[in-house]
């Protein structure tokens, strides 16, 4: 309970104020609590159909639109920590061991988390930068190197005006608010953040092996064992964030980098929501993703929890597996057929495999397997080798008894 009220103090203190916002300005101040952005979240994939989000009348704030004077930032730089690359190993060398532990869960204390080094002002001259690593919807993102540390690190830099244009300044307040209070081995990291007058700037964590989208693409589907590791490493992280009240609420291969090591990085936090209550009544995300409960929003039996995520593991999964979602369609009958769960598993997935994705795929969200019992499931142990459940053990999942040693991707 406690850290669900330091979390709750947390955010509702956190606000971007030292670099957005004129600090003279006090209404502009506090972020209000459960307010939700209202633009698609930015994805590279332009073929995927994007649903415009609805505001609901039961929870809608009012959206104003952005002042010049929210976006006229105050010279002042904010106070960051980059750690270096050790000391972020260590951080998540620790977090794998005892993810709970108050040394590693910044979210459960009331104080602001640990840091491995001293607090600096960035700013863009500390930065070398590399080439282009990709283009969002609003913004670019850079390969960087920080000058004094060397650390490498992906640079995400945003206009204002763009922000301020598509009316995401609260989306992107947002998911810097969660992300970076976020520290777990298949979450991409982000490190701080920083301005100047046109721009704001994310250090993140720089994902070596590029979008898992277009892994798959290329691949066209993945082979099991590989599939299987991805779940377990999204199963883990998807657990961290429950534990911490965040749902995530865009799952989906466009939103998950992979790290050097192959390893999957849950990233794009700007659907994601701090929700103590665990009840959210909004919609929005990619159509193919949506849970059922999500499908027709506006009525009470209809508000929806994490849960929504436990669905989008479950298409994912299917999409890992088959090339494509499962209830891919026109957007009326995607509508149609995930509000009846109507999809068929392809022969060639196995029994097991099978299994699973109908567990997840359940529209009754209250009767979708949980994500330790995923972390469990015949499917997913088979084909983590015991070395490979290091991603898997930073939330507290138990050991596999799978031998089955397997090719990493
Ligand atoms: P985004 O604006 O977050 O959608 O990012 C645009 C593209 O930049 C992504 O699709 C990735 O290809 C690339 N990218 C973003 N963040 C990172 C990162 N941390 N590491 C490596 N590549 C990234």
């Amino acid at each position: 309970m406690a850290d669900i009220q330091s979390l709750e103090q947390r955010l509702e203190s956190i606000t971007v104020q030292d670099e957005n916002y004129d600090s003279n300005a006090p209404a502009e101040k506090t972020k209000a609590k459960g307010t939700l952005a209202t633009a698609p979240s930015h994805s590279t994939a332009q073929s995927r159909l994007k649903l415009p989000l609805q505001k609901l009348p039961a929870n809608t704030t009012t959206n104003k639109p952005a002042t010049a004077n929210q976006l006229n930032p105050v010279p002042t730089l904010t106070k960051i920590t980059l750690p270096s690359q050790a000391a972020q190993q260590h951080s998540q060398r620790t977090s794998a061991t005892n993810p709970a532990s108050p040394d590693t869960d910044p979210l459960a204390l009331p104080t602001l988390p640990k840091q491995p080094t001293l607090p600096k002002q960035f700013h863009l001259g500390m930065f070398e930068i590399g080439k282009p690593l990709g283009k969002g919807k609003f913004g670019r993102v850079y390969l960087a190197r920080e000058r004094s540390t060397n650390f490498i690190c992906a640079l995400k830099v945003l206009h204002k005006s763009e922000l301020q244009q598509g009316k995401v300044e609260k989306q992107v307040r947002r998911e810097i608010e969660i992300q970076s209070n976020l520290a777990h081995p298949n979450i991409l990291r982000l490190y701080g953040h920083f301005h100047d007058t046109k721009r704001i700037f994310l250090i993140l964590e720089y994902a070596g092996k590029g979008e898992l989208y277009k892994h798959l693409r290329k691949a066209q589907r993945f082979p099991e064992p590989l599939a299987a590791q991805y779940i377990a490493q999204m199963a883990s992280a998807l657990k961290y964030l429950h534990g911490k009240h965040v749902m995530h609420r865009d799952i989906k291969p466009e939103n998950i980098l992979v790290g050097l090591h192959g390893e999957i990085k849950i990233s794009d936090f700007g659907w994601s929501v701090h929700a103590p209550n665990n009840r959210r009544n909004t919609m929005c995300g990619t159509l193919d993703y949506l849970p059922p409960e999500m499908i027709k929003p506006g009525r009470e039996e209809n508000w929806y929890s994490e849960k929504v995520d436990l669905w989008s593991l479950g298409v994912l999964m299917f999409e890992f597996l088959v090339g494509e979602a499962p209830f891919e369609d026109t957007p009326v009958m995607t509508q149609r057929r995930i509000a009846r769960g109507e999809m068929t598993v392809p022969g060639f997935v196995s029994a097991e495999a099978r299994d699973l994705i109908k567990r997840l795929l359940v529209l009754d969200p209250a009767g979708r397997i949980p994500l330790e019992e995923v972390e469990r499931h015949g499917w997913v142990l088979r084909h983590c080798v015991k070395g490979e459940r290091h991603f898997q053990r930073t939330s507290g999942g138990k050991e596999s008894g799978g031998k089955e040693k397997v090719e990493r991707g």
